[in-house]
């Protein structure tokens, strides 16, 4: 369990103030490869800091995390800004003369490991309370994150796991599991929604499969196959997408039909696109953010009024 590893430490008592002088440093310093020492108060589950500038570096405020080092007056910065003012005679906050730079601060460092903030999507069946330093990190990789169902007027919101239970027990969508990404796979895709559930070879952990939601339009002259990827934690653009930034997903999808439709004896089409993102926080995206992948209706037969088998691939850079 995540949370399990980062309850490790308890919180060793109140925090007095927003400095330590330095008679505590030299303690806390003196102490650092000592044993620790057992609380015997009950661990507090959660430490509430209603004004958490004091947990920021005094410099550049941005969370402080151990290790941590302060002035003569007790004015703690982190150590990217300790090691930038290494050689600096006096605090850059107060002007406090300071020999040899700032000085460890063991006893922040117990204080900032000890305030925790739940996780955000604890409705989502996150239980993790992350250390208000590293809650960040966690947030990004937070597998219970949630996605919005694409359902019209469906309000539903949940972890892509969560989603997947949702669409087959409350809108009976289809949905193929069974495949890897890279792999091409061949799918019938029947009008509306469909959903596909590939393994992720490159993932690290957390998020071993990855989902897709393959939509079936109709279109005046034809139906319109547009693919996007669910995923948490997708800033959305005015178009409602945004594109991996790093790593990008390409579907290669393929239509091959040789008779069946009564005016199409042959037909052959195939393309290479780039697939959006989204958490479908605001809905489904706009057509134009999203490639459309157009099958004339003159190319489908009379047995496949409602279903199109397609070839697809999808593959991530
Ligand atoms: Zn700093
Ligand atoms: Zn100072
Ligand atoms: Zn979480
Ligand atoms: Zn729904």
């Amino acid at each position: 369990m995540a949370g399990g590893r980062e309850r490790k430490r308890k919180s060793s008592g109140p925090l007095h103030g927003g400095g330590f002088g330095s008679g505590g440093v030299e303690k806390g310093a003196s102490s650092s490869m000592a044993p620790r020492r057992k609380s015997t108060a009950a661990a507090v589950p959660v430490l509430m800091v209603p004004d958490t500038d004091s947990l920021d570096c005094d410099i550049c405020y941005l969370p402080l995390k151990p290790p941590i080092f302060q002035c003569a007056v007790g004015h703690v910065v982190c150590s990217m800004c300790a090691d930038t003012l290494k050689d600096a005679r006096a605090c850059h906050v107060c002007g406090v003369a300071m020999a040899g730079g700032y000085r460890r601060c063991h006893a922040m460092e117990r204080v900032v490991d000890a305030v925790r903030t739940p996780c955000p999507h604890a409705p989502y069946g996150c239980d993790a309370v992350p250390a208000y330093h590293s809650r960040e990190d966690h947030f990004r990789a937070c597998p219970h994150a949630p996605c919005r169902c694409p359902g019209e007027s469906c309000g539903f919101m949940g972890s892509t796991t969560a989603l997947l239970k949702h669409f087959a027990a409350a809108h009976g969508w289809p949905c193929t599991t069974k495949g890897r990404v890279g792999e091409m796979l061949s799918i019938r895709l029947r009008d509306g929604f469909n959903f596909l559930v590939l393994k992720n070879p490159h993932a690290a952990g957390s998020a071993p499969c990855l989902l897709f939601l393959l939509n079936v339009a109709q279109e005046r002259l034809g139906r319109a196959i547009s693919v996007l990827c669910i995923r948490p934690h997708v800033a959305t653009t005015a178009s409602g997408v945004v594109e991996e930034p790093l790593s990008s997903m390409q579907c290669e999808m393929v239509l091959s039909r040789s008779g069946g439709g009564s005016l199409c004896r042959c037909h052959y089409q195939m393309s290479d696109f780039q697939v959006a993102r989204t958490d479908l926080a605001n809905g489904m995206p706009s057509r134009d953010g999203c490639f459309q992948f157009v099958v004339p209706h003159t190319v489908v037969g009379d047995d496949d009024q409602d279903r199109i088998e397609v070839k697809a691939r999808i593959v991530i850079n």
